[in-house]
């Protein structure tokens, strides 16, 4: 498997992709680790994660270079990816023993009959991942997972290959088992057979097509399955706020990684009140974005990971212009080598077109105008999708009343494009099904089992 530059378009590592045979042996090995893992104290798994964790901090230069040079993040953000991993492991560090623990739940008055709550691990899970923040989506599954006790056989995306054989190795120096947390290594092809072996659950972060094909397999099987999967973040400016302030925000929202986060702000709705100065001041922004190689301390737009997404983007330029649009940024490919898409905004744009539909997963953005509250909330709700969606205005009351009425996983108020490890991470409709972060998400890894016990 050749892992190529995106900046570039340059093959600069090759790798041994795994296939049926290897990926079974290696299922193999993680079920017959497991027991022993389930075992160990709680206290000693949770020191091999504190050890990965200060393995992190020690190698972050060197972690986010490869990042970089992989994924085409640029190099400030790779770094913040770094340093925002370790609260979400000192999150799980210092919540799971509690999320975890047996709990009494009942006992008659005699003292006889008791009832009590055990979280069991599932046993092998499968962690299928994500190329866009591969140590937070990684870690949002792979950390509690350990912690739980459970085995771990975990597949990069393709496209994050080498920082995946880097979490592997920190993980073993750290103390966690080879065969109790085994990487496995190549594209979608590979995935698919991992997800064919007898697993106990799986766990997925990427996108729609890919997460319904795989719960169609593992639905006949009854076996745990959880997607994280896309989103087509919408955001809603009241008339009330400052527009300039807004629109610094949501267009670091909109295009910070390039764009490719799950949640993104992908669309924009402006009350017309304040519509035409929110464009102008948020074209001025976006246009202020500095351009360039990733490796560019100063930079804020790298390269497309992905190839395939160019032609995305660019049918949804030309469809959005055809039905009407407004081109105020970019539009193109830029022509250099690498997959570069220069930052885009589109507005005056409406739902007959793809780019406020699809989810566009790059440095584009599509603007409309709104009459009033009502026609906000029916077009944020107005998609397949679910993860994120937000309002900006002063009045508390206000932001309440609308989110109250959006249908998503996750909603904000005069703020966007953020995850917290102390809240449920989850989408509806499209977005997914099941929750990572939160109590919710170290639980997830077992199996509530129900004791009832009576002593003669
Ligand atoms: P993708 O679906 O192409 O690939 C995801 C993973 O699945 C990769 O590891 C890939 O090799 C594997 N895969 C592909 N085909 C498979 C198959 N048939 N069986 C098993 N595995 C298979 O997605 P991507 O391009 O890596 O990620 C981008 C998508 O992920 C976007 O839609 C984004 O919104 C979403 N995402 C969601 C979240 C979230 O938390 N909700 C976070 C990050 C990314």
């Amino acid at each position: 498997m050749k892992i190529v530059n995106p900046a570039s378009g340059a093959v600069f590592a090759e790798v041994h992709a795994d296939n049926e045979k290897a990926v079974r042996a290696k299922y193999e090995r993680a079920r017959a680790a497991q027991p022993k893992w389930a075992a160990t104290p709680i206290r000693k798994r949770l020191a091999a994660i504190r050890a990965f964790r200060a393995e992190v901090l020690a190698r972050q230069s060197e972690l986010a270079k490869t990042l970089t040079l992989e994924v085409g993040k640029p190099i400030r953000q790779s770094r913040n990816e770094l340093n925002g991993v370790l609260p979400r492991i000192d999150f799980f560090v210092a919540e799971s023993q509690r999320a975890l623990r047996e709990q009494k739940v009942h006992a008659d008055a005699k003292g006889r009959l008791e009832e009590r709550i055990v979280h069991a691990p599932l046993g092998v899970v499968a962690n299928i991942s994500a190329w866009n923040y591969p140590y937070f989506v990684g870690a949002n599954v792979f950390v509690p997972a350990l912690i739980a006790g459970n085995a771990v056989l975990y597949k990069p995306s393709e496209y994050a290959t080498l920082t995946g054989q880097r979490i592997a190795d920190m993980l073993h120096a750290a103390g966690v088992p080879e065969d109790v947390f085994v990487v496995v290594l190549g594209d979608g092809k590979t995935g698919a057979a991992l997800v064919r072996q007898p697993v106990d659950g799986v766990f997925f972060t990427g996108s729609f097509a890919t997460g319904a094909a795989i719960a169609a397999g593992t639905g006949r099987r009854m076996i745990k399955t959880q997607l994280e999967l896309g989103g087509k973040d919408p955001i809603y400016v009241c008339e009330d706020v400052d527009p300039k302030n807004a629109a610094a925000a949501l267009a670091d929202g909109a295009f910070y990684n390039t764009g490719q986060s799950c949640c993104s702000v992908e669309r924009i709705y402006v009350h017309e009140g304040v519509y035409d100065e929110f464009v102008a001041a948020f074209v001025a922004a976006v246009a202020a974005f500095k351009v360039g190689d990733p490796l560019d301390e100063a930079t804020y737009i790298g390269p497309l990971t992905r190839k395939p997404q160019l032609a995305v983007l660019r049918r949804q330029v030309a469809d959005a212009k055809k039905k009407g649009a407004k081109l105020l940024l970019g539009g193109n490919v830029i022509k250099r080598k690498g997959h570069w898409f220069a930052p885009t905004v589109l507005a005056d744009v409406d739902h007959s077109m793809l780019v406020m539909r699809e989810e566009s997963f790059g440095p584009i953005i599509g603007i409309e105008a709104v009459a009033d509250d009502d026609a906000a909330i029916e077009l944020i709700n107005d998609t397949d999708y679910g993860l994120t969606a937000g309002v900006y205005t002063p009045d508390a009351k206000r932001a309440k009343k609308i989110l109250a009425r959006v249908h998503a996983g996750s909603v904000y108020w005069n703020c966007c494009d953020r995850v917290s490890p102390r809240l449920p991470w989850s989408g509806v409709k499209r977005s997914g099904m099941g929750v990572t972060l939160s109590t919710y998400g170290i639980q997830t890894f077992t199996r509530p089992k129900a004791y009832h016990l009576r002593s003669v």
